[in-house]
């Protein structure tokens, strides 16, 4: 076998031992005599399997009895839209902070359902930033005001969970979530694709404050509505029983390795090492991300030269470190260093990157 280390932005490198764990129980899960993807999600198995899930990531994140953990499916980009359908009346009012690609396309999509306005952009600069929490243009009256705590292209982390007063704060945190502790009590709903620090994509993880669960803008098919979904215990249809389970896995593997004080700080270590080989290599890398933004999870980073990336990638490829080539919108360089990438991995992309520069250099 010959595992390398996974840089992927998304689908992401999972935990070796999920993996192997779900390997030793595919033919057999349980006692089912079938394997988990084989069962009924009414039955016994996997209700428990279920339940047990959710109560890991309540234990995880200290989710409070006020809110509702809902495992869905359609991807994050699904809910730029049904968040907005499910929370915003006609014509009303939303806010979107944006500071990357994702912002932008979570407002894009809101524009079907709501009056969604930029409150607050840092394109001028490139999506270098997070503009200052200041310059914020809120609506009181506004149904939420949303932000992207992480944006996996630019590289770009909101390290402060802003004050919005009594508006409801929605995030996406489909590339930081369950990175480090979080205090859930300051969000309305929280969303993720589970594929960066969950497991599989394809499935969906949503925190979501029961008052807002009671909000009825508009008639929408059952399948569409998140209070039904919470109604059901997620099961209204079936649901994607494989990422479920593997996500309970990711959950139990957390729990095992300390939880989310141990992840972020393993996180920062991981974070600090590979921007102190960017800044320290005399110009040869660099990062563009004002610092105080710099994100823990996706790093994105450029060559002196450009015409050296795909070299760089290619023989990064060659020695064991998979999937280094930046975004296609961005170019360059772009490591993510999700919950499953050990600083061993960092430690080898940081060696390989001083050999490169001295070969190339
Ligand atoms: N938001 C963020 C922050 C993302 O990184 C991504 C995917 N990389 C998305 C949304 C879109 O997710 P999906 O492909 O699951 O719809």
């Amino acid at each position: 076998m010959s595992r390398a280390w996974n840089f992927s932005a998304g689908p992401a490198a999972l935990p070796v031992t999920v993996l192997q764990r779900a390997q030793a129980e595919l033919l057999e899960w349980d006692g089912a005599h079938a394997s988990v993807m084989e069962v009924s999600h009414r039955g016994k198995a996997f209700m428990e399997m279920a339940a047990r899930a959710e109560a890991d990531l309540r234990e995880l994140l200290a989710i409070p009895a006020n809110y509702k953990v809902l495992f869905l499916q359609g991807g994050a980009t699904q809910h730029f839209a049904q968040v907005p359908m499910n929370l915003c009346a006609d014509g009303q009012r939303a806010d979107y902070i944006v500071n990357g690609h994702w912002g932008e396309k979570a407002a894009t999509e809101a524009a079907f359902y709501a009056d969604a306005r930029i409150a607050a952009s840092s394109l001028a600069d490139a999506y270098r930033s997070i503009p200052a929490r200041a310059t914020w243009e809120l609506d009181p009256g506004a149904a939420f005001v949303h932000i992207t705590t992480n944006e996996t292209i630019h590289g770009v982390e909101m390290r402060d969970i802003p004050d919005v007063g009594e508006v409801p704060l929605v995030a996406d945190m489909s590339s930081d979530i369950l990175s480090q502790p979080l205090d859930v009590s300051k969000f309305g709903l929280i969303y993720a694709g589970a594929q960066k620090n969950i497991g599989p994509s394809g499935l969906v993880v949503m925190l979501v404050r029961e008052d807002l669960l009671a909000r009825h803008p508009r008639p929408l098919p059952k399948i569409f509505r998140y209070a039904e979904y919470a109604a059901a215990d997620s099961m209204l249809n079936t649901p994607n029983t494989w990422g479920w389970y593997l996500a309970g896995l990711t959950f139990q593997w957390l729990k095992e390795q300390g939880g989310l004080v141990e992840m972020g700080r393993r996180n920062a270590a991981k974070a600090a090492l590979l921007y102190a080989a960017i800044d320290g290599s005399g110009g040869y890398y660099s990062n563009p991300v004002e610092p105080s933004a710099r994100s823990r999870m996706n790093v994105v980073f450029n060559l002196h030269d450009a015409a050296l990336d795909p070299v760089f990638v290619a023989e990064g490829g060659k020695a064991g470190l998979l999937a280094l080539k930046g975004h296609r919108a961005l170019g360059g360089i772009r490591a993510s260093l999700y919950n499953a990438v050990p600083i061993e991995g960092v430690q080898a992309l940081c060696d390989f990157m001083t050999e490169f520069q001295r070969t190339h250099g």
